[in-house]
């Protein structure tokens, strides 16, 4: 079964509102089998809705569309479907009924304007809303189901989930789609997919891609299958063959966050940590702390952001700054030492570098970052150059510093 996905909206065009509808409206006819093979976004304008009903009913067997079901005069869609099926709309009593119901249940007065929302292009049917006043219709044009809601996202999606899913749920290829998602930080994608190899072959069922977000390259995994016994199996099947290309790069999978990670193991492993942030200002220590539960592995956190500041109270020496220069492995050394010292705690990390986007200097420009890790076996230290600015810079130096913290509690090697 093959779906289009046609959202109607001036604010939608103009970029006002992310079309979320859509997004969702796929996940779940994927979830069920249904091939998804456009996406279209139209502005209020009813020439425009017509021709997209025109142009996609005879190139699908299921038309979702979304918006444009409201009282006023900037919502058009039930005209325009009326317009391609070349009838007039009607009233449609059963609906009207319920919206007086809907109207008095909140002691309020119907105005004449809702009346069209009760109106429908004579033939097709109403599609009940739970949570609001506007039905949704449903209609054919030749092989095509099409199928209207209401734009707002909590009524489409109730709408959907009741009424329309089961319609479209029987009608799939027999196939489900299942995903997953893994995450790595370390490497940049074009390593990452050389190391995936063969895995990434277009024609391979579950399929294997790759995205980036926020410095972190994901695979995501779709396994496509007769059965959801299959999927999961398959799904199973490709995780472990990705994680044997990858190892230890991936930190996890789906809704997990680095963060979480590292507070799993710390959890696991009784250890504690304290951190020593000069650029980043204490976000280190803020994503430690974002989750709940950190009191038990979190003791400290020292934000020593001048050189005097890390000096007095790191008590880093100021030989070392003056011959190494703040962002320089001898200093987080340093301060990585004096953290865990003065915490107690079994591990401390330290960041120095230049967020920019001022600062750099040919030796070390914008981007250069220096980590420092102790540990009961002494101090591990790095430099490493991120790209991006200040923002990105920043962020990125903090999930280098957890991936340090990781790979020892995970007893395996750096990526970097
Ligand atoms: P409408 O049914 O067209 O009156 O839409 C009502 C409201 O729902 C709009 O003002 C938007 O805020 C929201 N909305 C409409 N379409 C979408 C969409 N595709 N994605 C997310 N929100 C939407
Ligand atoms: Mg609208």
């Amino acid at each position: 079964m093959k779906s289009v996905i046609l959202s109607i909206g001036d604010e939608l065009v103009l970029g006002q509102t992310v079309d979320t509808n859509s997004a969702w409206l796929s996940q779940q006819l994927a979830s069920v089998g249904c091939d998804i093979f456009a996406h279209q976004t139209v502005s209020d304008d009813q020439a425009m809705i017509e021709l997209a009903i025109r142009e996609n009913a005879p190139r699908c067997d299921c038309l979702l569309i979304s918006g444009g079901l409201g009282p006023t005069e900037d919502d058009l869609t039930r005209q325009g479907l009326a317009a391609v099926l070349n009838v007039s709309l009607e009233l449609d009593p059963g609906w009207l009924a319920q919206m007086e119901a809907m109207f008095a249940a909140r002691k309020r007065t119907m105005v004449p304007a809702n009346r069209i929302q009760a109106m429908l292009p004579k033939g097709t049917t109403a599609i009940h809303n739970t949570c609001g006043t506007a039905c949704g219709i449903r209609a054919r044009i030749g092989s095509c189901d099409i199928y209207i809601m209401p734009g707002v996202p909590k009524e489409m999606k109730a709408m959907f989930t009741r009424d329309i899913l089961p319609h479209i749920a029987g009608r799939g290829n027999g196939a489900v789609i299942l995903s997953r998602t893994l995450h790595t930080f370390g490497m940049g994608e074009s390593n990452v997919g050389q190391m995936l190899g063969d895995l990434m072959n277009r024609q391979r069922n579950p399929s294997v891609g790759t995205t980036v977000a926020n410095g972190m390259v994901s695979l995501r995994i779709n396994a496509r299958f007769k059965t959801i016994d299959e999927a999961r199996r398959q799904i199973e099947l490709t995780d472990a063959a990705c994680r044997q290309c990858l190892g230890h790069l991936i930190f996890g999978a789906d809704d997990i966050t680095l963060p979480q990670v590292i507070a799993q193991l710390l959890a696991t492993s009784g250890k504690t940590i304290a951190t020593a942030e000069s650029c980043t200002g204490g976000m280190l220590a803020g994503m430690l702390t974002d989750i709940p539960g950190s009191s038990r592995y979190f003791l400290e956190g020292f934000v020593t952001y001048t050189n005097q500041s890390k000096t007095r109270i790191l008590g880093v020496r100021p030989e070392t700054l003056q011959q190494h220069g703040a962002v320089s492995e001898p200093v987080v050394a340093e301060m990585a030492q004096a953290a865990r010292r003065l915490s107690g705690a079994d591990f401390a990390l330290a960041i120095s570098g230049v967020a920019g986007p001022d600062g750099g200097t040919p030796e070390k420009p914008v981007g250069t970052v220096c980590f420092g890790f102790a540990h009961t076996g002494g101090v591990l230290t790095r430099t490493i150059s991120h790209w991006g600015d200040r923002a990105m810079v920043r962020d990125r130096a903090c999930k280098t510093a957890l991936t340090i913290l990781r790979c020892h509690l995970l007893n395996v090697p750096l990526p970097f």
